[in-house]
């Protein structure tokens, strides 16, 4: 189903035309209210009258994470206290975390983002959906909760945690559609096939959004196979608003961008100039209808491409191709870059794996050591390590193929890697702290 196809479905140039109108708005606000922009747009020689339409973007200046922090708490906040109704933040493990504040309109702009989605995923009333992802500050929990509501459809608020009686309720409450982060399904899909108390024979999940942290097409396997769903990406970040950015499709071809509420560019990283169209770079998001804190150009770092071409759904929306990796998560390993998703998608071409890892980064007399722990299905695991090694070399192999360096491979018994509540943890790089 198709939630807006008003807009959803809108020829392209009428899009420009209205992102030209949103764009022109929105600068000019930060133009007007907000410090922070007004010396970025000075410092670069422009004003709003330079901003005629929506290919003037390219003119206006990036805002970094960097920035939000430097801004922290409401420093790009341009509506008086008395228009704000919720505030959210990252979890920020390092440092302060990134605010994002929202009017009524942008908590209703938001639901209709999670909204479109879970529409293309056929939700509507009479489904319950429960929302596994962590309620609070993080933007996964409300976010997916107001979506679900703007549908009509049951909210089962569980909140991420304390899986086993989540799964008891999700068998009771005859819960259809699953809500979390991709490696909280994965935790929950376990705990179903491990308990004696419920089974998937008497659940009735039909469908998962799934997002917050990218996810390869070999854990959408698995997670389809496990539940028993479809299952389908929502994209978001706190600084645009939360989850619901944009989503799959039933077509599932990559992951539609609600581009009349946040306008995407690619860049290159490097020089800062926009890539070709279709060519992989950086992600850069612009609001266009966000009241109490727009943003301009925010580089996301997450690395993709655009797809312009109209969807078999009908959708003329861009699709953004799956997100390769975080220029963030890089890690620079005996000098090849390594992304954690680039281990995950070899752990799942082999079926006798669990798509759980680890990775350990050291140095150790000048040279990098590339440490992976893994686990084996418990059906396939042996206490023996000679009987192992059928299983590592071919996974040895792929990865060598595909990354580049020879990774020393662990297995650890079953439930050896500690499961994820909410975002999941792969990477441990010892050399940040040394010299
Ligand atoms: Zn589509």
């Amino acid at each position: 189903m198709i939630f807006n196809p008003k807009i959803e479905c809108m020829e392209r140039d009428e899009m420009r035309k209205l992102q030209s109108e949103r764009l022109i708005k929105t600068v000019k606000t930060c133009y007007e209210k907000s410090k922070f922009y007004r010396r970025k747009m000075n410092e670069l020689g422009i004003t709003p009258d330079d901003i005629k339409s929506i290919d003037d973007i390219s003119k206006l200046p990036f805002t970094t994470k960097h920035d939000l922090r430097d801004e922290y708490p409401f420093g790009l906040q341009v509506v008086p206290p008395t228009e704000v109704v919720r505030i959210h933040a990252s979890s920020g493990t390092t440092g302060k975390p990134v605010v994002d504040t929202y009017t009524k309109n942008d908590l209703d702009m938001w639901a209709e983002g999670v909204a479109r989605v879970m529409a293309a995923g056929g939700v509507g009333p009479g489904d319950t959906v429960q929302v596994s992802y962590g309620y609070g500050l993080f933007t996964g929990g409300l976010g997916a909760h107001d979506g679900a509501i703007k549908l009509g459809a049951c909210q089962l608020p569980t909140s991420a945690g304390n899986t086993e009686k989540q799964i008891m309720l999700m068998q009771d409450f005859r819960s259809n559609v699953l809500a979390c982060t991709p490696s909280y399904a994965m935790r929950l899909a376990e705990a179903i096939h491990n308990s004696d108390k419920v089974s998937i024979e008497n659940m009735h999940l039909r469908c998962g959004f799934f997002g917050a942290e990218p996810w390869t097409e070999g854990m959408r396997r698995e997670l389809e196979e496990k539940l028993r769903i479809k299952a389908y990406d929502i994209y978001g970040l706190t600084e645009m608003c939360g989850p619901g950015v944009g989503g799959e499709c039933e077509c599932q071809n990559g992951t539609h961008l609600w581009e009349d509420m946040f306008y995407p560019e690619i860049i290159n990283p490097e020089t800062l100039e926009p890539v070709a169209p279709g060519e992989f770079g950086e992600l850069v998001f612009t609001s266009l209808c966000k009241e109490a804190m727009p943003i301009l150009r925010y580089r996301t770092r997450d690395l993709t491409r655009l797809i312009y071409d109209k969807c078999e759904c009908g959708r003329t929306a861009v699709r953004m191709d799956r997100i390769l990796g975080r220029s963030d998560d890089m890690m620079i390993v005996r000098g090849v870059n390594v992304f954690p998703s680039q281990i995950e998608a070899c752990l799942t071409e082999f079926p006798v794996f669990q798509p759980y890892y680890f990775i350990t980064v050291d140095r150790v007399n000048n040279e990098d050591t590339f440490d992976i722990d893994v686990e084996l299905k418990p059906e396939f695991f042996h206490e023996d390590p000679q009987q192992q090694m059928p299983h590592i070399k071919p996974l040895f192999d792929r990865i060598v193929s595909m990354v580049g360096i020879k990774p020393n491979i662990h297995i650890l018994p079953p439930y050896g890697i500690e499961r994820s509540m909410g975002k999941a943890k792969h990477v441990l790089d010892k050399r940040n702290f040394k010299d």
